[in-house]
């Protein structure tokens, strides 16, 4: 069996593409255009870029784009503040402070500090107890992009086997609340898991979420299975470069998986289109107006 490779630039750039209309529309018949707001403290090369990504993909999806470039050093008073602010400005619907902080900084606290309602991420406490209690929340970016690209290949997820490895609180944990809503049977492995290729084996559906260069193998999937692959791992490459693999041995997986997240070009890209697409749901909902939807129309195969 060779797996469907499932285009995450693709599937994202479609996305994107309906996220901007939305975004025009709200602009041309209620005067509203989405604000998103980045913070960046110090300078993470992979942040940089990501945050790059994030301003150059706002702005051409018909959005505002608010940059705040702090220094290393800032306290996390000032930065507590800048977050205070940000709460408060009207023409601010999301905000995004970029994690890891340095280390002098309670990233926790600062996450807890924003707006539930402009928590583009999702990362904060109360928009995780309300995905949780099946409440209407903001969901973290990248376990949506992962459920809605293993809904491209298995359009109902109702009744099937789901295995997610890896349980962070950004990843792991919000992706098996968005399984279980989709009706999906879900298990959750983590570093104490026992068997963890058996348990993998069980699996229709395979999320892997751990940061562990091809840890995953071939002969851990089921044969048909969904896998979808959210490490970002760097390799030296031979040369003297590195390269970006995922948690799954791509070129195992590939005969035996029924469709497969290629890394790079799967979950990455889908993280910051559904970025922008909460950053609508956040300036809809301020505004008192209906949440928009982005669904994908059902032709797909
Ligand atoms: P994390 O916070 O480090 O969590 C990793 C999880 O993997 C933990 O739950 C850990 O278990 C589990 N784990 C570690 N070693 C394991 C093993 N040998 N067997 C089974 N489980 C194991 O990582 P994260 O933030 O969730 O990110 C995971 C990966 O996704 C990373 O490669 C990251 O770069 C990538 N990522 C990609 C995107 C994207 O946009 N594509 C976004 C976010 C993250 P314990 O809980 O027991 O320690």
């Amino acid at each position: 069996m060779t797996a469907k490779i499932i285009d995450g630039k693709a599937i994202a750039a479609e996305l994107r593409g309906r996220v901007a209309d939305a975004s025009h529309r709200l602009a041309r018949d209620r005067s509203l255009v989405p604000g998103l707001a980045v913070v960046l403290v110090g300078s993470n090369p992979a942040s940089e870029v990501y945050v790059g990504s994030k301003t150059k993909m706002a702005v051409g999806s018909g959005m505002r784009s608010f940059d705040h470039r702090l220094p290393e050093s800032v306290s996390e008073a000032e930065l507590l503040a800048l977050v205070g602010r940000l709460n408060s400005d009207p023409v601010v619907h999301g905000i995004l402070v970029q994690l890891p902080l340095p280390a002098h900084i309670d990233a926790q606290q600062i996450v807890a500090a924003i707006d539930p309602r402009k928590d583009v991420d999702g990362f904060s406490p109360t928009n995780a107890g309300m995905l949780t209690t099946g409440l209407p929340a903001l969901v973290p970016c990248t376990p949506l992009g992962c459920v809605i690209l293993a809904k491209t290949v298995q359009p109902s997820l109702e009744g099937l086997e789901a295995v997610v490895i890896g349980r962070s609180n950004i990843v792991g944990k919000p992706l098996v609340q968005l399984l279980l809503a989709e009706n999906a049977t879900v298990t959750t492995a983590h570093s104490k898991t026992r068997d963890l290729p058996e348990v993998c084996r069980r699996a229709d559906l395979l999320f892997a979420a751990v940061g562990r260069p091809e840890m995953v193998r071939g002969h851990w999937i089921k044969p048909g299975a969904t896998v979808v692959d959210v490490g970002i791992n760097r390799l030296p490459s031979a040369d003297g470069k590195s390269r970006i693999v995922g948690d799954v041995a791509f070129e195992e997986a590939r005969n035996t998986a029924g469709a497969l997240t290629p890394v790079p070009g799967g979950v990455g890209p889908m993280t910051i289109a559904c970025l922008l697409a909460n950053t609508v749901r956040a300036a809809c909902a301020l505004a008192g107006l209906p949440p928009p939807t982005f669904e994908r129309p059902k032709s797909d195969d």
